[in-house]
C-alpha cells in the first residue's frame, strides 16, 4: 500500500526565525534554506530526522505556494535525492525530478483564461480597492498568482472579511500570511494537483499537513490531516472536517509533533 505523505512547507515543516515561536533553543535547530548567503528557514534537527526517515513508510510529496526559485532554495529537507514529484506554485506547477510537467500547467493556464482569473484582469481590482498607505510591494509568482507585501501595522484588519468576499466572487481565494497578501486564481489548489500525483503512484492513503487557508482543499482531500494551531486557517475559525486534527503545539515544536504522528500514522498504514 503507497502512502502520500503530501505537505505544506513554510510554516508547516520548515520556520523562518520570525515564525519558529520561542520554545526551541539554538543547538536543537538546523538550517534548511539559504538566501543571498545569509540561513532563512530552520527546522528541528529532530524535525528533519524524522522528515528523512518518512520515505521508508510513506512518499513525500512538497505542496508548496513558493515558486520553482524559491523551492529550488530549501535543499534541508531532504537527504540524498530530491523529491520525485514537487507541487509548487500553489498547484499551477508539479516537478517531476526537476522539470515542470507542460501538460499539467497547461491545463491550469487554459482554465485561469476561460474563467478571466489572470493577472492583467486583478490588478486594476487591487488598486480599485487597497491603499498605498499599506501595500509596500506587489509581487506576480511567475504569472500565476499575484502577493502584496504590506504593512501590517495599517493594514485594516477588519476589512479582510469584506476583500474576501469581493475578491471570491471575481474568482480569487486570499490568504494573508504575515507581512504577504496572496490573491490565488480559483483553480490553482493545492488538493488539484495532489489528486494527480496519488493517481500516478496509485497512492491509496493520503496524509496532508499545513497551515495557511491556501491549505485548507488539500487537508479536505486527504484521508488523515494535520493543521497547525499557529496558522491562519485555525485563527480564521473557517470549519473543518473531522479528519483534520489541529496540533498541540505551536511553531517549530508544531513541525516535529506533525512528522511524529504522519511517522506514527504510515508506518500503521505500510
Ligand atoms: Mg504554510
Amino acid at each position: 500500500m503507497t502512502v502520500l505523505f503530501a505537505s505544506d512547507l513554510d510554516q508547516t515543516l520548515i520556520y523562518s526565525r520570525n515564525s519558529m515561536g520561542m520554545d526551541v533553543s539554538e543547538d536543537e535547530l538546523v538550517e534548511v534554506e539559504r538566501y543571498e548567503g545569509k540561513p532563512l528557514s530552520y527546522m528541528t534537527k529532530k524535525s528533519q530526522s524524522a522528515l528523512w526517515k518518512i520515505n521508508e513508510s510513506a512518499f513525500f510529496l512538497p505542496v508548496t505556494t513558493r515558486t520553482q526559485a524559491q523551492y529550488e532554495r530549501v535543499t534541508g529537507i531532504f537527504e540524498g535525492q530530491a523529491p520525485r514529484f514537487a507541487v509548487i506554485s500553489n498547484g499551477a506547477v508539479i516537478l517531476e525530478n526537476g522539470q515542470p510537467i507542460k501538460e499539467w500547467s497547461d491545463g491550469i493556464r487554459q482554465q485561469c483564461v476561460s474563467r478571466k482569473t489572470i493577472i492583467t484582469e486583478l490588478l486594476p481590482e487591487i488598486e480599485r480597492h487597497f491603499s498605498e498607505d499599506w501595500v509596500l510591494k506587489v509581487r506576480e509568482a511567475d504569472d500565476w498568482f499575484v502577493y502584496l507585501i504590506v504593512d501590517r501595522a495599517c493594514f485594516p484588519e477588519d476589512k479582510l472579511d469584506f476583500y474576501t468576499e469581493t475578491f471570491k466572487k471575481l474568482g480569487w481565494g486570499m490568504s494573508l500570511q504575515g507581512r504577504k497578501l496572496y490573491f490565488m486564481p480559483e483553480s490553482i489548489t493545492k488538493a488539484g494537483a495532489m489528486e494527480y500525483i496519488k493517481k500516478r503512484l496509485e497512492a491509496s492513503y493520503v496524509i496532508a499537513a499545513g497551515d495557511s487557508l491556501l491549505d485548507l482543499d488539500l487537508l479536505e482531500s486527504a484521508d488523515y490531516s494535520m493543521l497547525a494551531s499557529h496558522g491562519e486557517a485555525v485563527r480564521s475559525a473557517v470549519p473543518v472536517s473531522g479528519h483534520v486534527q489541529k496540533t498541540e503545539k505551536h511553531g517549530i515544536k508544531a513541525g516535529e509533533e506533525i512528522l511524529a504522528r504522519v511517522a506514527e500514522i504510515s508506518l500503521q498504514r505500510k
